[in-house]
């Protein structure tokens, strides 16, 4: 699989996961804030290369790779995700800057759970925010994914793009990642034009 098909491949996931995240929101109604940006704000939030290919490969497109991939290589300490458009009063209220592109960890967060070792139980992956705003909704919910409600298994998403391609799978401070990603492309794309270029 070539670069590009990596990242088709990874896109395709994201629809399945899509469809699994709607019908998830759609019966328990318990999605993000609107307007809140809290855990886009957190320049930790963990990233992998590979699901930032998409986002990588439209930023290429719209001829904006080689700007954000010098200002993030200029950044000294992981900042908050560059796609993120915050606030200026409140860098915690904000929005996705692409989010069609957005990476695993935004289409998981909120809308996926992850199994507890000791009980066996699905537990609920979402912000403190959420538990306390919606804190009867979250319990109902957590109550009801280990009874009659389906929901995204979150390590089964990262079991599938580790399938894509493990090397690409570690994960990083959400920028560096990006920068990965975008690094990728750049060099696929010059390759691949070097190579176009040679065949007129
Ligand atoms: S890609 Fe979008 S949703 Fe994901 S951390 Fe960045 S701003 Fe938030």
């Amino acid at each position: 699989m070539n670069l590009f098909e990596k990242s088709r491949a990874v896109e395709e996931i994201f629809l399945e996961l899509e469809k699994e995240s709607r019908q998830f929101h759609e019966e328990a109604g318990m999605g993000c804030i609107s307007g809140c940006g809290f855990c886009c704000a957190n320049p930790q939030v963990p990233a992998t290369p590979l699901e930032f290919l998409p986002l990588a490969f439209d930023l290429y497109e719209k001829g904006l790779a080689d700007d954000i991939a010098n200002q993030l290589a200029n950044e000294e300490t992981p900042g908050i995700c560059v796609v993120y458009r915050s606030n200026p009063a409140d860098v915690t209220k904000g929005y996705c800057g692409n989010y069609s592109k957005r990476g695993l960890i935004c289409r998981l967060f909120g809308a996926s759970a992850r199994k507890n070792n000791k009980t066996g139980l699905k537990e609920l992956i979402t912000c403190k925010i959420l538990k306390a705003e919606k804190r009867e909704l979250f319990q109902k919910v957590s109550d009801r994914i280990n009874t009659d409600m389906e929901i995204p298994l979150a390590p089964a998403y990262y079991t599938r793009i580790k399938d894509v391609d493990e090397a690409l799978s570690s994960q990083y401070p959400v920028n560096q990642a990006i920068l990965m990603a975008l690094e990728l492309v750049l060099r696929y794309k010059f390759y691949q034009e070097a190579e176009e270029s040679n065949q007129d």
